[in-house]
């Protein structure tokens, strides 16, 4: 793709610009306007904008040009087996992936995955993925991961875990410390955090994993508020040992107390809302109606694409649906009637750009602005009847863009992805990865688990008696299930 070599100043020109940069009740929409790029940066936006000899252009008009989404918690291994429990409970997960199956994963089997999904996120404008990556159970697994992640020209938070082991043996292990000094190179491109889950003990057996952290001055990730799981007493240990950090990243929050949501909120971390994974595996109602109320910062995340998609468009529209349903629950409970929605479509565009950002404590990422990294993305589609009228830019995004509308994509001012096609990707070396993986999982569970853990039985539902009922559709032909 010789017109976007390295080094060249790109422009894309007469957008609809979302600039994220203002303060939250004032989101500006620029219209027909530049965005130019020189290295690894944003130099210029504006109108018209003048620009050096030799610059590649992009036909920006008709579209919309907005900070490259970031998605703070995705378990991008288990890409591999994309869609697999669509119909699963986070029971039937933890019994799949934490018991019985996990512990298969090899370290092909990761890269494999992990391959795949910072792919599948470029090619939604998912310009920074946190790996929560919890099946690293040798430092063999660890550097696939990390391979796999340097192989695609991706922004990437690498959360090591390992699920297999408590935290404090795996965190404190001579291995962690080498891979880190190996691996993260402060180059911007891959970070490094720690990720596991603080499960209550009074003890509070995690302790040696986050000074592990603390000595790295790295963040820890940690699922929290997790029905069933973790709970407020992982938030209490965590702040009464001095563990709550700016840095630290809450990830659901979904099943806490108004207690635990102060606590998060005094000591300044974030939250990463996961809201289709909430909806249907269990941890609690999507919380951001309850983070709102309690002034915690916001990120999106889609958690695995196990079950779910892996673009966050899916993620801004579930997470504004969920909130606004909620409020309209609460509201009706009252016998009121919400007239006004308080969630706006703008916030959740600013959640998955600048608030990810935020997150990561990435002020260079999430707006769009001189000086800052070039992550962006344009979504123009001119063959869809959904690219027109654009009269919300941001309504537009959240509820009427997919990821097939995402024409060009940049990552520090790299093009991934352009006219709708991703750039020096080899998607045949990832299918062939992904297939193998699939097979030899196949192969050691045997035919049979393979089938039923993709199956889960289905709990029979009590049709109640209804004093209207005269037919039986069941039983009509022309209507037989
Ligand atoms: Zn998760």
């Amino acid at each position: 793709m010789n017109d976007f070599e390295a080094g060249r100043p790109l422009v894309l020109r007469g957008g609809t610009v979302l600039p994220m940069d203002g303060p939250p009740d004032a989101r500006r929409v620029l219209p027909g306007t530049d965005v130019l790029v020189a290295g690894d940066t944003i130099a210029a936006v504006g109108p018209g904008l003048e620009v050096p000899e030799g610059t590649a252009e992009i036909d920006a008009s008709g579209g919309i040009v907005l900070p490259g989404m970031i998605d703070t918690h995705r378990h991008m291994w288990q890409t591999a087996l994309r869609g697999y429990g669509a119909d699963w409970t986070l029971t039937q997960y933890f019994v799949w992936f934490y018991l019985e199956y996990g512990k298969l994963f090899r370290p092909e089997d990761v890269h494999a995955g992990n391959t795949l999904a910072a792919i599948e996120a470029l090619d939604a404008g998912v310009t920074t993925v946190v790996d929560w990556s919890h099946g690293l159970r040798t430092p063999d697994h660890a550097d696939a991961a990390a391979d796999a992640l340097r192989s695609v020209p991706g922004r990437y938070v690498l959360a090591y875990g390992n699920i297999q082991q408590p935290p404090a043996e795996w965190a404190t292990a001579p291995e962690l410390r080498d891979f880190v000094r190996r691996r993260i190179t402060g180059d911007g491109l891959l970070g490094f955090q720690l990720a596991f889950d603080v499960l209550g003990d009074p003890s509070f057996p995690e302790r040696p994993a986050f000074e592990v952290a603390r000595d790295l001055g790295v963040a820890v990730t940690t699922h929290a508020g997790v029905w069933g799981a973790t709970g407020d007493d992982g938030i209490r240990l965590m702040y009464e040992h001095g563990f709550m950090t700016p840095g630290t990243i809450y990830v659901h929050a979904a099943s806490l107390s108004a207690d635990s949501y102060h606590r998060i909120a005094a000591t300044g971390g974030s939250v990463s809302v996961s809201t289709e994974s909430e909806q249907s595996a269990g941890q609690g109602y999507p919380p951001t109606w309850a983070l709102r109320a309690h002034g915690i910062p916001v990120s999106l995340s889609m958690d695995t694409s196990v079950w779910w998609s892996g673009d966050l468009f899916s993620a801004m529209r579930a997470t504004l649906g969920a909130d606004r349903s909620r409020e309209h629950l609460e509201a009706h409970a009252r016998s009121e009637t919400v007239t006004h929605a308080a969630l706006r479509a703008d916030q959740v565009v600013d959640w998955a750009t600048r608030g990810g950002a935020a997150a990561l404590g990435r002020d260079d990422l999430g707006v769009l602005a001189p000086g800052r990294k070039a992550d962006l993305v344009l979504i123009k589609n001119d063959g869809s009847p959904v690219s027109f009228p654009l009269l919300n830019p941001f309504g537009h995004v959240v509820f009427q863009a997919q990821r097939g509308d995402v024409h060009t994509v940049l990552v520090n001012g790299r093009v991934v992805k352009h006219e709708h096609r991703l750039v020096g990707i080899d998607l045949a070396a990832a299918r062939d990865e992904v297939e193998r993986t699939i097979d030899y999982l196949k192969g050691e569970m045997g035919e049979e688990a393979w089938e039923k853990g993709m199956n889960p039985d289905i709990p029979t539902t009590k049709v109640l008696d209804n004093p209207y009922t005269y037919t039986d559709y069941r039983s009509d032909s022309t209507h037989r299930l």
